[in-house]
């Protein structure tokens, strides 16, 4: 049986470039001889509620707010990640998780999916530009994530959510230092890039939290990939 990573409306939250993730999880599995499927799902069409890890990506004040929507009364996310699914979702993806988030000039207050303890109100400034954080991983080992951010919208986590990283260049949820969201299975980050693509080890993190088992390293990708990796680095440290 395949492995089925669903895109979650991308025609609401599509606009940075973020299925790119779904590829990379995709792909990561292929090379390791799992079989892998991405379904990508608009909104009035049902969701898949046997998913193994669900993304939703970047996009604008307005369609945030219709993707709560479908999601609250198509209700197969919810029921997905009860038994145990994954989901990774950024930027306005990651806003909708939490319990409350604000849309428009006049900061409209709506309500969110409430599945991170977190909340979103508009900064001092727009957060625009490349961004690195440092992550620690279950291990206790750190890995540097690169991305770049573009939100208006600052979120400051409750006691149930943890920070997945912290910010060395940029501004990350609201300027004080941290950056993503950790409650359980649903992890919220605001990097695209597509963030994954950049950072295969978090894309190996989902992939083991979603498969409940440590995946072989992939080793001849990695050496690929690290000199490309170095010189994103360098550049946003420059
Ligand atoms: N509309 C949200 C904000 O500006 C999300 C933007 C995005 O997804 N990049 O905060």
């Amino acid at each position: 049986m395949s492995v089925k990573i669903v895109l979650v409306y991308q025609s609401l939250l599509g606009i940075y470039g973020d299925r790119g993730n779904s590829q990379v999880l995709a792909k990561r599995l292929e090379w390791r001889g799992v079989d892998a499927e991405v379904i990508a799902v608009e909104p009035g069409a049902p969701l898949p509620a046997d998913g193994a890890i669900y993304l939703l990506g970047g996009g604008e004040d307005n369609a945030q707010t219709t993707a709560v929507r479908e999601l609250r009364s198509d209700g197969a996310l919810f029921s997905a990640l009860d038994a145990g699914a994954v989901l990774f979702a950024v930027c306005a993806g990651y806003q909708i998780c939490g319990h409350t988030f604000t849309i428009g000039e006049n900061d409209e207050v709506r309500e969110g999916l409430g599945l991170l303890d977190v909340e979103t109100r508009r900064g001092a400034k727009r957060a625009v530009g490349e961004i690195l954080t440092r992550w620690t991983k279950p291990d206790g080992t750190t890995s540097l994530i690169t991305g770049f951010e573009n939100h208006g919208g600052y979120t400051t986590l409750g006691p149930d959510a943890a920070p997945l990283a912290q910010v060395e260049v940029g501004i990350g949820n609201d300027g004080h230092g941290t950056e993503g969201a950790v409650q359980g299975h649903v992890i919220g980050t605001y990097p695209h890039g597509p963030v994954l693509a950049r950072n295969p080890e978090l894309a190996d993190y989902l992939l083991a939290l979603a498969l409940g088992r440590r995946l072989d390293p992939l080793d001849r990708a990695a050496e690929q990939h690290a000199g490309l990796r170095r010189e994103r680095i360098a550049l946003v440290r420059r």
